[in-house]
């Protein structure tokens, strides 16, 4: 195992049966509370990015926007929040994105991006991917150009990065739980 892998796993704490039986929930607020892991953990979502051009950050709610927010900082870039249905204030765009059973909606404001602007979007964990495939058309439809999509943890037997990559995103993924 790297550094990096155990430096993380060892922060990342697991949780059975949450949020219902038979599911193994990886709770990254122990890691958000370890300043050594979390420090890492944002300057490995940054890294590959440092001067390239970055104008925006998308997040999604919830843990997106901590992780998000730390990564626009790094980057002199602004941060956009994608929420759930009616949280944000003024105009919105919304998309359906589907759940493990059924559907929801995300939305954005409308003026969050500009046409042609270079945005990354991260999250804390991809598993099926509709959440951030739901995210990636989003900010396409406004005219982004979704440079990568980051998380600290890819579930891959889930099978979300393929989704993302089918959209011509490439996916970065810091560590991953088989
Ligand atoms: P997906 O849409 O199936 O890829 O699920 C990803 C979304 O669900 C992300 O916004 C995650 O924050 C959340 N999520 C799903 N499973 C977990 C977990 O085990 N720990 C933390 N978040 C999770």
């Amino acid at each position: 195992m790297s550094e990096l892998v155990e430096t993380l796993k060892s922060a990342i704490r697991t949780i059975e049966d949450y949020p219902k039986p038979g599911i193994l929930f990886r709770d990254i607020t122990t890691l958000l509370g370890q300043p050594r892991a979390f420090r890492r953990a944002v300057d490995e979502l940054v890294h590959p990015y440092a001067g390239d051009g970055i104008h925006k950050i998308a997040g999604m709610e919830a843990r997106g926007f901590i992780l998000g927010g730390a990564v626009a900082h790094q980057l002199s870039a602004g941060f956009v929040p994608i929420r759930k249905k009616g949280k944000l204030p003024h105009e919105v765009v919304s998309i359906a994105y589907s759940l493990e059973y059924g559907v929801d909606e995300m939305e954005m404001h409308k003026d969050a991006i500009q046409p042609g602007e270079r945005v990354l979007l991260v999250d804390d964990l991809i598993a099926t991917g509709g959440t951030a495939e739901g995210a990636v058309k989003l900010l396409k439809q406004m005219g982004a150009e979704v440079v990568a999509a980051c998380f600290v943890i890819d579930l891959p037997d889930l099978g979300g990065r393929r989704k993302i990559e089918a959209l011509d995103v490439p996916v970065r993924t810091l560590i991953s739980y088989e």
